[in-house]
């Protein structure tokens, strides 16, 4: 597995106004770091850097060995799978959705990954197997089930690295908590990045860092930091 790591990067928009401030950590391989902060802090920046949408203006990325300047959008949108905070699901079957960025993928295989996004309870609940049509004139799918189907869409790609950017964030904290125990299992031995607004979402994880205006203010444990606040 690849590691990420953002060595000193700065970042600006606009350049009268930065918004990633010398921003360094270390999302080891198969551990999981989460970047908590409020609104505006920089969070989906550094996700959009990571995937080169943007250049930082400072500093380097890696994943693995591989400086993310030296890599396509391709190569990287295969590297990571990520799972967003909201999901788009288009008019057709179930499996044909989870399918989506993986046409060849057999039956078995999107079996598989429905499983481990822990969606058999809801596929057990369709009439007719799982081939039936979710979206907007089809089968009517909760907040939580959509965010399973992404995680099951994500799993099949197989990433090396997984992004968790807002992932839970409009769930209500009953389906949340669930969700979170599907991520958490799935991403035991994966390289990890999760982003979230609530520290209260991100228990499980090697380290949390804090991020406000664009700087790392905190960074620990999930116990350090309740210590610490
Ligand atoms: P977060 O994900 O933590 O909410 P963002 O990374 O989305 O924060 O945004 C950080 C700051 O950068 C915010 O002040 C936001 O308004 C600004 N920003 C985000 N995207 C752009 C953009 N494309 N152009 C200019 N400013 C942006
Ligand atoms: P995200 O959910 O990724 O944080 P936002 O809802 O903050 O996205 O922004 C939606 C889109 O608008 C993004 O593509 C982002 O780049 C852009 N954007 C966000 N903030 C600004 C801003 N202050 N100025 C210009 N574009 C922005």
């Amino acid at each position: 597995a690849d590691g990420i790591r953002f060595d000193n990067v700065s970042f600006s928009y606009h350049p009268d106004r930065p918004i990633l401030k010398n921003v360094s950590f270390t999302v080891p391989a198969g551990k999981k770091v989460a970047i908590v902060g409020p609104s505006g802090a920089g969070k989906s920046t550094i996700a959009r850097l990571l995937f080169r949408f943007y250049e930082a203006n400072e500093g380097d990325i890696y994943i693995g060995d591989h400086a993310v300047r030296d890599l396509t959008q391709d190569s990287l949108r295969a590297a990571i799978g990520v799972v967003p905070q909201d999901t788009v699901l288009f008019n057709d079957t179930l499996q044909e959705n989870i399918r989506y960025g993986r046409p060849d993928a057999s039956e078995q295989e999107i079996l598989d990954a429905s499983q481990h996004a822990m969606l058999s309870a809801f596929i057990e609940k369709l009439p007719k197997g799982y081939n039936t049509l979710v979206g907007e004139r089809g089968l009517k799918v909760s907040g939580g089930e959509k965010q399973r189907i992404a995680i099951a869409r994500t799993l099949l790609k197989r990433p090396r690295i997984f992004l968790f950017d807002e992932s839970t964030s409009s769930l209500d904290s009953r389906t949340e908590q669930a969700i979170n125990q599907s991520l958490q299992k799935i991403a035991r031995d994966h390289t990890t990045l999760m982003i979230a607004h609530r520290l209260s979402t991100v228990v499980d994880c090697d380290e949390i860092i804090v991020l406000e205006e664009g700087e790392i203010v905190e960074r620990g444990s999930h116990d350090d930091l309740l210590k610490q606040s």
